[in-house]
């Protein structure tokens, strides 16, 4: 085989993005290249060509990198996953409107894309049958600038299929409706290890313009722009995966965006089986598993009576449900002609099985959405929960994986939370454990400088807390510049002193959001020990994840459904400060972390800002602080080290994806397929 041929076999395999021995032959192959194409391989090797790889394969480091890679590659896939004779090999079809796989594939906007991404890995780690759905961005999402004014300002770049780790898939081209009209799909696929991801794409030249344009940003505000992409999502998803040979059993609707899957569901079963509308929908919703990750109404999608007759309609009359019979799916109130098309409850009652994504946040929602179950008290709404998880191969530090694997054993991240291995944790000592973080947090500062908005020079000895998450006004960013003064006074002490980096994007639309980022953005051009990073990324997101001292968390709670930043962070021996809202409502001991208190219960939410910022000074200044000063004779912080060790010993295990697939495993999709099975072997199924 031809070297350049093998090296894009390497590329095209997203494996590559957690298994830092592939990731190794790229960066070795040409560092200034890797870093300037945004650690993107396959634009990599078309800039170098057959000659360059051939040249730089006469370096030794690289021809071994090369043999690194080789090796990685092999052991992955001769590894018999756990899941690989599974009792129920049914494909599942995960569909979702974004993929946080890689930087260099912009196709993801944040904490959603990501987790759908750790999703993937973990399934493959697994070996479960599943294939996943979305849409291909020509310009995915904006990239975040910051002008003279300190004002967020969107950067939109386009995507060329030829130069991602994507292929086209050839001779398949599907179509969906879009009012009298059908627009043309064609399909990309990405390798996520074991499993394929399959990208729509509306960009056809076939296509008329406005109808081409459908998949062009991720995340478009418009209604109407927004109704056309889910018909592609999950419509033309369906159809896809019918056009591969791609036979699922059960379909996973990552957020409600993908609700019309389940009617796509319907119209098949009718076509072929000639059911009634009734039999058919309750055949789909036996296979349906629906995750809501919104713990407010207005997080979901509405959509006006009017706008999805113009787009629906004719179709509607194809699958054979009346106008208001769909319409009543989605609304709040069936029967009232004027209530929107809410995509949330259109999914609960589509699904058999909901769930939220945290313990907390299935007690959000049953509250939140019970009115798509009207009768039922509360505690009996079947809204469940599967806590998030974070892929540990991807954000684990290679640093601290390497301890893992020498102390707990080199498949610590394919082991049970149970495993008693894991106690081995406990006997890293504390001068190896911490000289390996200061490493991890010097890199963080290098990094840091290279994306502030001020460039200064942050100090590796201060404590130093990580925020890093989209800035909508509930997380509360600014929530510590409440009060100035005391926030100089916890900065400027020079015994003790304390440094913030601040990253995160808000929403193009969101305005009281883009005004946080301008008073984060000031406070880091006046304040030596705060600074701000552009562009928050998956990149930047495992910097500070590896190398700050403290994650700090400060949402309303209630509010953050799940909050993933803090288990990455957490699972590197990053302590976390935290509300306890979303997972670490169910994650913290004070082993392991602090609680930020706060006064909100389920029925009064609210909160007083100010009464909050004065408790997370308080817990600051009292507890974070000294404990991380309080230091040996040998300059180690052995209580602060102690905590270390047990945050990444429950964290890796407890909050990993690995642990989450499983769970939707158990609780979803082998009780779906199982559903599928039976009915399958009623006698009118037909066949
Ligand atoms: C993990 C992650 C998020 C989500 O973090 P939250 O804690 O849920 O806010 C967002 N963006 C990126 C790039 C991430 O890696």
């Amino acid at each position: 085989m031809l070297m350049l041929e093998e090296l894009n076999q390497f590329a095209h395999d997203l494996l590559w993005t957690w298994q830092p021995r592939i990731e190794g032959l790229f960066q070795a192959l040409n560092p200034e290249l890797w870093e300037s194409t945004r650690q993107n391989p396959v634009l990599m090797l078309a800039q170098l060509g057959e000659q360059g790889v051939a040249k730089a394969l006469e370096r030794e480091e690289v021809s071994h990198a090369l043999e690194e890679a080789r090796q990685a590659y092999r052991e992955y896939y001769d590894r018999r996953p756990p899941f690989m004779d599974a009792r129920a090999p049914m494909v599942v079809a995960y569909f979702s409107l974004e993929f946080g796989l890689a930087e260099c594939l912009p196709i993801y906007s944040g904490g959603l894309g990501v987790l759908a991404g750790d999703h993937l890995k973990a399934t493959s780690d697994l070996g479960l049958p599943l294939v996943a759905v979305g849409l291909f961005y020509k310009q995915g999402f904006g990239r975040q600038d910051i002008d003279a004014e300190g004002r967020q300002v969107e950067v939109y770049y386009e995507n060329r299929g030829d130069d991602l780790p994507v292929r086209k898939v050839d001779g398949v081209e599907v179509d969906a409706p879009i009012g009298q009209r059908k627009v043309k799909i064609g399909v990309w696929r990405a390798q996520v290890g074991r499993v394929p991801l399959f990208l729509l794409d509306t960009d056809l030249e076939s296509n008329p313009p406005d109808l081409r344009a459908i998949t062009d940003r991720l995340y478009v505000p418009e209604p109407d722009r927004r109704l056309r992409q889910e018909i592609v999502l999950g419509i033309g998803g369906v159809r896809a995966l019918r056009a591969l040979g791609m036979v699922a059993g059960v379909f996973h609707l990552n957020e409600g965006h993908s609700f019309l899957c389940a009617i796509e569901r319907i119209r098949e079963l009718r076509a072929s089986r000639q059911m009634t509308l009734e039999e058919a929908r309750l055949v789909a919703r036996a296979g349906i598993v629906f995750t809501t990750h919104t713990p407010i109404a207005a997080g979901s999608d509405y959509f006006e009576p009017g706008l999805v007759w113009d787009l629906l309609n004719p179709y509607l009359t194809e699958v054979g449900i009346s106008f208001d019979r769909f319409m009543d799916l989605g609304r709040q109130r069936p029967g009232d002609p004027r209530d929107r098309l809410v995509t949330t409850y259109a999914a609960l009652r589509l699904a058999d099985q909901a769930v939220g994504v945290s313990r907390l946040h299935g007690a959000v929602s049953r509250r939140l959405w019970k009115d798509a179950w009207k009768g039922l008290p509360e505690s009996q709404v079947p809204i469940g929960s599967v806590t998030n998880g974070a892929h540990m191969p991807t954000w684990v530090a290679p640093e601290i994986a390497d301890l893992l694997r020498r102390y707990v054993g080199p498949d610590w991240w394919d082991l049970d939370g149970e495993d008693g291995r894991w106690q081995a944790v406990f006997e890293i000592p504390a001068a190896e454990l911490w000289s390996v973080h200061v490493e991890l947090k010097r890199n963080l500062l290098k990094v840091a400088r290279t994306r502030s908005v001020d460039s200064e020079q942050m100090d590796e000895h201060a404590l130093t807390f990580g925020f890093a998450r989209r800035f909508a006004p509930y997380k509360r960013a600014n929530l510590l510049l409440e009060d100035r003064a005391r926030l100089n006074k916890l900065l400027r002490n020079s015994k003790r002193p304390v440094q913030l980096i601040f990253a995160g994007k808000s929403h193009p639309a969101d305005q009281p959001g883009k005004d946080i980022v301008a008073k984060v953005v000031a406070l880091a051009r006046e304040e030596p020990c705060v600074t701000f990073l552009k562009d928050y990324d998956l990149a930047i997101a495992r910097h500070l994840v590896h190398g700050a001292d403290v994650w700090l968390n400060n949402p309303k709670r209630f509010l953050e459904a799940s909050g993933t930043s803090g288990m990455k962070a957490g699972a590197n021996g990053v302590l976390n400060v935290s509300v306890l809202d979303g997972w670490w409502d169910e994650a913290y001991r004070p082993e392991l972390g602090w609680a930020i208190p706060s006064g909100a219960t389920l029925d009064r939410p609210n909160v007083d800002d100010q009464a909050e910022a004065e408790g997370l000074f308080r817990l600051l200044e009292r507890e974070v602080v000294p404990a991380f000063y309080e230091r040996d004779e040998n300059g180690i912080p052995q209580r602060w080290v102690a905590m270390m060790r047990a945050s990444i010993r429950h964290v890796v295990t407890d909050f990993s994806a690995r642990r989450m697939v499983t769970d939707y495993f158990d609780i979803a999709y082998a009780p779906a397929a199982r559903r599928v099975e039976q009915l399958r072997l009623l006698p009118d199924w037909g066949g």
